[in-house]
C-alpha cells in the first residue's frame, strides 16, 4: 500500500532509511523544522538548516522516488530564546516560496512556557499574513494535557485562522477529543518511548473514526522508527480493517490536507505513466 508520512525529520535520518521507506510504500513525506540535536547559536545556523530542508533533502528523497515537502519555524525547544527566534521569523519569509514549503511548522510549546508562547503566537501571525498552513507540536507526557490546551485557546482566540488548515500533532487519548471537537486535523505520532504505540493508535482511529486523523511516525533524534506507519497499517490489517480505511488514514488524509496549500505538486505513483499511455493509444 502506498502511505506518506505527514511528520518526520529526515535530516537526522541515513540515506539507506530512504531507500526502507520507499521499498515499504512511502510516497511522499513532510518534514517539519525541528531540533537538530543541538541548540542552533545564531540565524544563520538556521538559514543553513532551511537551504538543507528546501535543496538538499528533495534531492535525496528524489533519489528513492520519494516526494518531499517542508515547513518552517525556529522550534519550541529552542523558542525560550525570544530574540533568536524573532531573527529567525523576520528571516523565514526569504524560503516562503521554495516549491517544497507547504508552511509554518512544527510550531506549539515544549515546557509550556511564556517565552514560548510568545514565539508561538508570532509565528501564527507571520502564517496568517502569509496565508500558511500551520503544523503544531505539542508537548509530551506530563506537559502534554496542558500544553494541547493552551494552544488550542490560542488558536481560537484568533478568528482569522482557518482550522481545515491547521494539523495538531502527537495527540494521544487525552488530547485528541478536543483537537478534533474544535475543527482542527489531528496527527498520531507512533513512537517508541514517550507518544503512541501503532496498537493505540489503532484503538483510536477506531473510536473517532479516519475523519481529519493522520498517523506519523516522527523519526527524529530521540529513539524513533521511520518505518513506524507500516507497523499501524500491519495492526489495522491484524484487525480485520478494511483496506479502505486504511487507505484513508495513510495515504488520502495527508493528500487532502497537503492539497490545501497551492505548494503542493504530488504526482500519485503511475498516474503520469497512464496519461502517457492513453495519449499514445
Ligand atoms: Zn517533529
Amino acid at each position: 500500500m502506498y502511505y506518506i508520512d505527514p511528520h518526520i525529520h529526515m535530516v537526522s535520518r541515513t540515506t539507506d532509511d530512504y531507500e526502507t521507506l520507499a521499498k515499504m510504500g512511502c510516497v511522499a513525506l513532510s518534514e517539519p523544522a525541528f531540533w537538530a540535536g543541538f541548540d542552533r547559536g545564531t540565524v544563520h545556523g538556521f538559514r543553513d538548516y532551511f537551504r538543507q530542508l528546501t535543496e538538499v533533502e528533495p534531492r535525496r528523497a528524489a533519489q528513492y522516488g520519494i516526494q518531499h515537502y517542508t515547513w518552517l519555524c525556529i522550534n519550541a525547544k529552542e523558542a525560550e530564546n525570544v530574540a533568536l527566534s524573532r531573527e529567525v521569523i523576520a528571516m523565514i519569509p526569504e524560503f516562503l516560496d521554495r516549491p517544497n514549503v507547504l508552511g509554518i511548522g512544527e510550531i506549539g510549546l515544549n515546557k509550556n512556557t511564556k517565552n514560548e508562547a510568545t514565539v508561538f503566537l508570532e509565528h501564527v501571525e507571520l502564517a496568517v499574513q502569509h496565508q500558511q498552513q500551520i503544523l503544531i507540536h505539542t508537548p509530551h507526557l506530563e506537559d502534554k494535557y496542558q500544553g494541547t490546551r493552551m494552544i488550542l485557546d490560542m488558536l481560537c482566540d484568533d478568528s482569522r485562522i482557518d482550522r481545515s488548515r491547521v494539523l495538531v500533532d502527537h495527540v494521544e487519548e487525552h488530547t485528541i477529543r478536543y483537537v478534533l471537537d474544535e475543527g482542527f486535523w489531528a496527527g498520531m505520532t507512533l513512537y517508541p518511548i514517550t507518544k503512541c504505540t501503532p496498537q493505540r493508535a489503532a484503538d483510536m482511529i477506531e473510536q473517532y473514526g479516519p475523519e481529519r486523523l493522520m498517523v506519523n511516525s516522527a523519526g527524529d533524534w530521540g529513539p524513533s522508527k521511520p518505518t513506524a506507519v507500516p507497523d499501524l497499517i500491519l495492526e489495522m490489517r491484524r484487525r480485520g480493517h478494511r483496506e479502505s480505511l486504511i487507505r484513508r488514514v495513510v495515504y488520502e488524509n495527508p493528500l487532502t490536507f497537503f492539497r490545501q496549500s497551492g505548494r503542493f505538486q504530488f504526482t500519485p505513483p503511475g498516474v503520469a505513466e497512464e496519461a502517457a499511455m492513453s495519449e499514445k493509444s
